[in-house]
């Protein structure tokens, strides 16, 4: 079945060919980690996982890369505003080290629980710093850079084209990215490559380079890591939209630059979540994390759920009703699921045939630019279906639900759901449970463990942590 994308680069829904016949190499810029991601990033990162499970659905072998930026003077492309990584750490009072494995881990804990599977090679910027040396010395041998006040710049200028991503006129780009004036640029928009004179002294982050101790300028580690482990023609670049105009923009001068060629053949964005109040923004302080969502009561997949109901490159306005009529059709569609696995008998008839219709039907609509709110449309014509035998249909949804991640077959979250039970004072439990095993207070482990079978709580302990249901 063919697959088919929206390219930013072309503006226009593409058939998907890939590099290599049968296999995908996709990249997805990763999470900049001195706090917790909000549920806007993570909003991108489901459409991300999506995306790869789409794609192996169809048959893909997908190897999908993300980085992990833990050095924070990247964020800006004029050495202006704050260093996020410092920040975090001073608010803390934590090192920058501290700050970015803690929230490195806080982040991988929300993909866990929005059921975003990890990519297959998650990099972090600072185990990088020798490959970024070794693109900027490439691009300085091919005349792209200049050295200003201590600091590699690439010139933009140099490279053809330096707009054709965000398709807008070099004022507009400009008007955009709002940068900061620096009379050391040759031209507004050409961006660090490599800091050695930053405005913000004393920084703990720091590395030997040819041009002096310092640190590298944010766009280069994706450039950077993508090119190491997807190789130099890369199928899909994905992030949010924010990314096109600097980013994204910034990553295809270095990139191409360096090889000559075009990069990444398929660019894929995801639109943003809004709120009323407008965007959802980190600087500003208040926002919205999984961790909110879950003492508000919400299990984070009905987020997951939520942000499935509508289609990628569309704004989604999140409000908590908004989320509250998610958390009910996801309810209705576990206890529809739930009724018909228990209908199941062993002798049902399973008619290939009628499967693979349904399949077919399944693949058109995430083949279709990912039309998920149409491919569940299609799993509630698979429920409805007289026709179809309840082991057929427990076939379709387990099937469709390695694209979905709903957890449709699984039936915990629902009996937590539905039960009286306090879900936080469970989580709360476990989580002192989990401190006291990490501690070898055995003791206070078992205590806690006996506590929850009392209130009868089963506890299930795997690698993938510790999940928690209703004894039958
Ligand atoms: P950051 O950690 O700021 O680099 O952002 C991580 C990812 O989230 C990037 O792909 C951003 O483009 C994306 N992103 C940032 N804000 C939002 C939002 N409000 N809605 C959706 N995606 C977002
Ligand atoms: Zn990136």
């Amino acid at each position: 079945m063919d697959f088919y994308v929206y390219n930013t680069m072309s503006r226009k829904k593409e058939k998907f060919v890939p590099v290599y016949e049968g296999k995908v190499g996709m990249y997805t810029c990763g999470p900049t980690v001195y706090n917790f991601a909000h549920i806007g990033n993570l909003r991108t990162y489901i459409f991300e996982d999506i995306l790869k499970k789409s794609l192996r659905y169809l048959g893909y072998e997908v190897k999908h890369v993300m980085n992990i930026t833990d050095v924070g003077h990247l964020q800006s492309d004029a050495d202006e505003g704050e260093d996020k990584m410092e920040l975090g750490a001073k608010r803390e009072n934590k090192t920058v080290w501290e700050i970015a494995k803690f929230y490195e881990n806080a982040f991988l804990d929300d993909c866990k629980k929005l059921n975003v599977e990890i990519p297959t090679v998650v990099c972090r910027a600072t185990e990088h710093i020798d490959d970024m040396i070794s693109l900027v010395k490439r691009l300085e041998e091919k005349g792209y850079t200049y050295i200003s006040n201590g600091n590699v710049y690439y010139e933009i200028d140099k490279f053809e084209n330096y707009n054709k991503l965000a398709n807008l006129s070099m004022e507009e780009l400009e008007a955009g990215s709002r940068v900061e004036v620096d009379e050391h640029k040759k031209n507004p928009m050409d961006f660090v490559l490599w800091f050695t004179n930053s405005k913000f002294k004393n920084q703990i982050m720091q590395w030997d380079s040819p041009w002096g101790r310092g640190f590298p300028g944010w766009h280069l580690e994706c450039s950077a890591m993508s090119m190491k482990y997807l190789g130099e023609k890369i199928d899909i670049h994905c992030g949010g939209v924010d990314h096109i105009p600097v980013h994204h923009t910034n990553e295809i001068a270095q990139s191409e630059g360096v090889i000559g060629h075009k990069w990444v053949n398929y660019w894929m964005h995801g639109e943003f979540l809004v709120l009323d109040s407008g965007k959802m923004s980190k600087s500003k302080g208040e926002f919205l994390t999984v961790n909110k969502l879950e003492e508000k009561g919400f299990d984070p997949l009905i987020y997951r759920y939520f942000c499935l109901q509508s289609r990628y490159r569309k704004q989604l306005l999140f409000s908590f009703d908004a989320l509250k009529d998610a958390e009910t059709a996801y309810k209705k569609l576990k206890s529809k699921v739930r009724a018909l696995i228990k209908e199941v008998k062993e002798d049902d008839r399973v008619d290939l045939e009628r499967i693979n219709n349904y399949k077919n039907k399944f693949g058109e609509k995430i083949s279709d630019d990912l039309n998920i709110p149409n491919a569940f449309t299609v799993l509630w014509e698979v429920i409805k279906d007289n026709e179809l035998t309840s082991k057929e249909k427990s076939t379709l949804v387990e099937d469709f639900d390695k694209v979905l991640s709903m957890d449709l077959m699984n039936e915990d979250i629902e009996e937590g759901l539905d039960s009286n039970i306090d879900s936080d004072l469970v989580d709360k439990l476990i989580q002192e449970r989990n401190d006291a095993r990490q501690s070898k207070n055995w003791a206070k482990a078992d205590e806690i463990r006996d506590k929850l079978n009392s209130m009868n709580i089963e506890i299930l302990d795997s690698k993938e942590g510790t999940k928690w249901k209703l004894k039958k």
